[in-house]
């Protein structure tokens, strides 16, 4: 979708070559099938478990226009996939990317019911987003489509029903503008109730203390497990990321505050090195400032097929998904990825990684911390309760652990990696509330 529309008043969204997009939307789905399908070896699912996880139970697809600062309007296609809710609301972020597809949708909001119930957060799994570059658009007219879709969702999402947060190319003030519209589509007497219709809110909005690292903060907290582990030494080790938004950026600053020296980032403006470390909160100053990583002062720029190859103790992938394939997994030079971004490996990628002794610490464990806290954001509201910072941390800090610990034992019990482990353990308890509850009618 262009901003500068070729006829002056209407944009259709028909013109664009999604070929390659549609594509790779499909590859995540199917790896991610190819994943629940190694893992389900380990948990003797009912059939007809087997049959509902094999489907979202909604999908949800408006195409909605949206006037634009010039006058002219453009179409824009918003999803809402909504996978599962046999352990409680469906929950999930909202995605802007150009790159959006339904397929991609499809697999993280089957990524988010597993991982919900690995964290033993009692939530069920969605996702959503809109297929934009949300770069070229003015704030207001962000504001218009987010506000527009949150319309057009309607009823489709709801505080007990459906709640969404942020994930790429969204943030608190998209979720902030989800809100106030959800709110006022209510009546007057409701409009207060509803303030947990979305989570990831700026604090003054209803948020919580830590939501807006809670991501970066679980990351941190599953390596310094892994650490402990293996043994290894944080004060010192040397880390790359991928990704230098919400995710990249807080798990960058909270692993250097533990001694760790950041030394490459990439992210769609290049890839930048310094081998005596890089200053990851002026990197992060100088990205709000400036849109990317690249020309940070006291670096150089790299090629980006480098940057994989640059030797550390840990990668951290924290942007899109099938960037680790078998090229990328051959060149990497680190002892441990920890999967901040969703789907970031493909079945290829961690095969060679097994192959060459890299650890994985998976995404629906490691980018859990987002979850925990959207939780704990959602309870507050639903209680008119503030918790302080120590005390989102601390909880956040113990359910981490306890479902890193259970993905550890069931790893070593059956001799599987920890990706299939995670899915295993998450499978369990769906399979066990299936049992108990059976199929209506
Ligand atoms: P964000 O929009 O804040 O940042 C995304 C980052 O990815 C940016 O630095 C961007 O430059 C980079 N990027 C985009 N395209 C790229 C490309 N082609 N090559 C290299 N870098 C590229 O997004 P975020 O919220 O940090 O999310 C990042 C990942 O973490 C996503 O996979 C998301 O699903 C996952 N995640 C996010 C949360 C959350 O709370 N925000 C929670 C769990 C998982």
């Amino acid at each position: 979708m262009s901003k500068e529309p070729e006829s002056p008043d209407i944009v259709g969204k028909g013109s664009q070559d999604t070929t390659s997009v549609d594509d790779r939307g499909l590859q995540f789905y199917k790896t991610h099938l190819a994943q629940l399908s190694d893992a389900q070896e380990q948990v003797p699912l009912k059939d007809h478990v087997r049959l509902i996880l094999s489907e979202p139970k909604n999908e949800v697809i408006v195409n909605f226009p949206v006037r634009m600062d010039n006058g002219s309007y453009e179409l824009f296609t918003g999803y809402r996939i909504q996978h599962n809710n046999i352990l409680g609301p469906y929950k999930g972020g909202m995605r802007y990317h150009h790159d959006v597809t339904l397929d991609e949708v499809k697999a993280l909001a089957a990524l988010m019911t597993y991982k919900c119930a690995l964290l033993e957060v009692p939530f069920g799994g969605a996702k959503g987003g809109i297929r934009i570059n949300g770069r070229k658009y003015t704030p207001g007219e962000q504001e218009a489509i987010t506000r527009r879709f949150t319309h057009d969702l309607g009823n489709n999402i709801g505080p007990d029903y459906d709640i969404p947060g942020p994930d790429m190319g969204t943030n608190s003030q998209t979720m902030v503008w989800m809100m106030d519209t959800y709110m006022n589509m209510q009546g007057a007497v409701d409009k207060n109730a509803k303030r947990r219709i979305v989570t990831g809110k700026s604090i003054t909005s209803g948020g919580s203390r830590g939501r807006e690292k809670a991501t970066g903060q679980g990351v941190i907290y599953c390596i310094q497990e892994w650490a402990n582990e293996r043994g290894v030494r944080l004060d010192g080790a040397e880390f790359i990321v991928q990704g230098y938004g919400n995710v990249g950026s807080n798990a960058a600053q909270i692993l250097n505050r533990l001694g760790a020296v950041l030394t490459a980032v990439q992210d769609h403006t290049g890839s930048i090195y310094n081998a005596d470390g890089l200053y990851p909160r002026k990197l992060a100053q100088w990205v709000e400032e400036n849109g990317g990583v690249a020309g940070y002062p006291g670096s150089e720029a790299i090629d980006d097929s480098a940057f994989w190859g640059v030797s550390c103790d840990i990668c951290i992938p924290a942007a899109l998904e099938l960037q680790i394939d078998a090229e990328v997994a051959q060149s990497l030079d680190c002892k441990v990825v920890a999967e901040g971004a969703n789907g970031p490996t493909t079945v290829e990628g961690a095969e060679v990684m097994r192959e060459r002794g890299i650890d994985v610490i998976p995404d629906i464990m490691a980018n859990a911390g987002g979850v925990v806290v959207s939780y704990f954001e959602w309870i507050q509201n639903k209680r008119s309760e503030t918790w302080q910072l120590q005390e989102v941390d601390s909880r956040l800090h113990m359910k981490m652990k306890r479902a890193y610990y259970e993905m550890r034992a069931f790893a070593r019990e059956h001799d599987i990696d920890n990706r299939s482990a995670a899915l295993a353990v998450a499978l369990r308890r769906i399979n066990e509330v299936y049992v108990e509850r059976g199929v209506f009618p």
